[in-house]
C-alpha cells in the first residue's frame, strides 16, 4: 500500500497546522510522498503567501525596491519555522530568489517559490529527501503537461527515494523556465506523483471533510458527498465547487487511482471518495451542485435555420475567427444559443456578431450579459425520472426565471442560466428541494 499526500495551503498557513500534518503523516506510514502547497491563510483577511509573491514579481517587473515586501514572506516562513523548532534556515534560498527577481523578474518562477519554500520546510521536519519539481515534472511547447516525460523521469527519481517531499503547482517549462500549473495547481501536481507512484490511494488533505454537495459559502452546512465518480467531479470542479483544481482528475483516472478528499482539521473525518465507478448506494438523486457568474449569451435567430447544412459550423466559425471558447449551445428550430465567458466576450462582441452576420446572414443577433450558469449533477439523474421538473418547480416557486437550459447529453447534469443576481437564491432552492 501506497498513499500521495497532498496538503493545500490552509494546511500548512502556521506551526500549528504543520504539526497537523506531521501528525496525519506520522499515524501512516503508507504516506509516503508528500506534496505541499505554499502557506495559505491564517485567518480570513489574511494573505495567501502565492498572493504575496506574486505582488513581489509586480514591484520587481515595476523596477522598485522589493527588501520589504520579501522581508514580509520570510517572516511568515521563519514563524513556521521557528514554531516548528528546527534548526533550519532558508536565508540562502531567501537570498537567491530575490536576487533573481530583480535580475530577471518571472511571475511563474515568482509564484513557484511558495511550494518551493514550503517544500524545503516540509522535508526538513520530516526528515525526508526533497524533490525540486522541477527536475521531475515538465510542460510542452503548448504549456500543457508533458506527460510522457513527467511519467518516465518522475518515476524513476521516486523509484530512488522511499519517501520525498515533492512541492506542488510547478514544473519546468519547455524554455529550461519554471512554469505553474493555473491557480489551485498544487492538486495536480499531487495527481501526476500519484501516477508516477502508481499509488493505491491520493489522499489530498484540505479544510473541508471533502466534497460537499454545494459551496459551503452560498448554503449553510451542506451534506457531504460520500462518493463521486470522476465524471461527476469533473462537472462539479468546472462549474467552480474550487475544492478540487479541474485538471487534477486526469492523471489519476487514466490510472484508475481514487482520490479522497480529508480535512487536516478533522483527520478522523473519512471525507470524500473520488472513484471510477462505484455500486455505492446514494444518499440522494443528484450528487453535487455547482455554479459560476457571468457569462452572455449569444442568441440567433433565422427561420428554418434547422434546415439549412453547415450553419453551426458557420456560427461557430465567427467565435473561432475571434478566439473565443464556446461554453454552451442549445438550440431550437430557428434559434440557437451560444453561451460564452463574458471576459472572453466583451471586448469582442462586435466582431463577433459582424462576423455572424457575414457567415450565416441571421434574422436577428441578440446579446445578453449577467448571465449565471448552475449545473446540477448526479449519476443517479438517468434512472430517475422527473429530475428536471423538480429543479424547474424549485426555482418558480421562488419566482427565479430560467434564462437559458441545457441537458447535457450524458444526463450526468442539467445546466441552468440564471441571472446573476438570482445565483445565491437559485442554488439554494435547488439544495431545498432535493436534499432534506
Ligand atoms: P486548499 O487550500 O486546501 O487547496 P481550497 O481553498 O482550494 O483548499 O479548497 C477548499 C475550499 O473549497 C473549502 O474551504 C470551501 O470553501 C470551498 N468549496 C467550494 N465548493 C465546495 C464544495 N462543493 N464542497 C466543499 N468545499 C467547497
Ligand atoms: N499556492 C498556489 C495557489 O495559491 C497553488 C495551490 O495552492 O494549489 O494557487
Ligand atoms: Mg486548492
Amino acid at each position: 500500500m501506497k498513499k500521495i499526500v497532498k496538503f493545500g495551503g490552509s494546511s500548512l498557513a502556521s506551526a500549528e497546522q504543520f504539526k497537523k500534518v506531521g501528525a496525519i503523516i506520522k499515524a501512516d506510514d503508507t504516506r509516503v510522498y508528500v506534496v505541499p502547497s505554499a502557506p495559505g491563510k491564517r485567518f480570513k483577511e489574511d494573505t495567501k503567501v502565492t498572493d504575496m509573491l506574486l505582488h513581489v514579481y509586480q514591484t520587481a517587473a515595476d523596477g522598485k525596491n522589493i527588501d520589504n515586501e520579501m522581508a514580509a514572506i520570510k517572516a511568515r516562513y521563519d514563524e513556521i519555522i521557528e514554531g516548528l523548532e528546527l534548526d533550519f534556515s532558508l536565508d540562502a534560498e531567501f537570498e537567491e530568489i530575490k536576487a533573481n527577481l530583480i535580475a530577471e523578474p518571472e511571475v511563474d518562477y515568482a509564484a513557484s517559490r511558495g511550494e518551493f519554500l514550503n517544500g524545503k520546510i516540509m522535508a526538513a521536519y520530516l526528515g525526508v529527501p526533497f524533490i525540486d519539481a522541477a527536475e521531475v515534472i515538465f510542460f510542452n511547447e503548448e504549456g500543457a503537461l508533458n506527460t510522457y516525460k513527467t511519467d518516465k523521469i518522475l518515476a524513476a527519481r521516486l523509484a530512488e527515494c522511499e519517501r520525498a517531499v515533492i512541492p506542488g503547482f510547478y514544473g519546468l517549462g519547455k524554455n529550461g523556465k519554471v512554469k505553474t500549473f493555473s491557480r489551485g495547481g498544487s492538486d495536480v501536481t499531487g495527481s501526476i506523483v500519484a501516477r508516477a507512484a502508481k499509488a493505491d490511494v491520493y489522499e489530498n488533505w484540505t479544510d473541508v471533510s471533502g466534497f460537499l454537495i454545494t459551496d459551503p459559502r452560498i448554503v449553510d452546512n451542506p451534506k457531504g458527498i460520500r462518493y463521486i465518480t470522476y465524471r461527476e467531479l469533473r462537472e462539479l470542479s468546472y462549474m467552480g465547487a474550487s475544492v478540487l483544481h479541474e485538471d487534477a482528475i486526469f492523471p489519476v483516472r487514466k490510472a484508475g487511482i481514487p482520490i479522497n478528499i480529508k480535512n487536516t482539521n478533522k483527520p478522523e473525518d473519512e471525507g470524500t471518495w473520488i472513484v471510477e465507478s462505484t455500486g455505492q448506494k446514494q444518499d440522494y438523486v443528484i450528487t453535487g451542485i455547482a455554479g459560476k457568474k457571468d457569462f452572455c449569451t449569444v442568441f440567433i435567430t433565422k427561420a428554418m435555420m434547422n434546415a439549412e447544412i453547415g450553419f453551426c459550423r458557420k456560427v461557430l466559425q465567427a467565435f473561432e475567427e475571434n478566439e473565443i471558447s464556446i461554453e454552451h449551445m442549445p438550440s431550437g428550430i430557428d434559434t440557437m444559443t451560444v453561451v460564452v465567458h463574458a471576459d472572453e466576450f466583451m471586448n469582442k462582441e462586435q466582431s463577433v456578431v459582424s462576423a455572424i452576420h457575414r457567415l450565416v446572414e441571421p434574422d436577428s443577433v441578440e446579446i445578453e450579459s449577467g448571465l449565471a450558469l448552475i449545473a446540477v449533477v448526479g449519476r443517479g439523474m438517468k434512472s430517475a425520472s422527473g429530475t428536471a421538473s423538480k429543479v424547474f418547480t424549485a426555482l418558480s416557486n421562488k419566482g427565479i426565471n430560467i434564462r437559458m437550459i441545457d441537458q447535457g447529453s450524458s444526463e450526468l447534469n442539467i445546466i441552468i442560466g440564471v441571472k446573476n443576481s438570482d445565483f445565491d437564491n437559485a442554488i439554494k432552492a435547488i439544495y431545498d428541494t432535493f436534499i432534506s
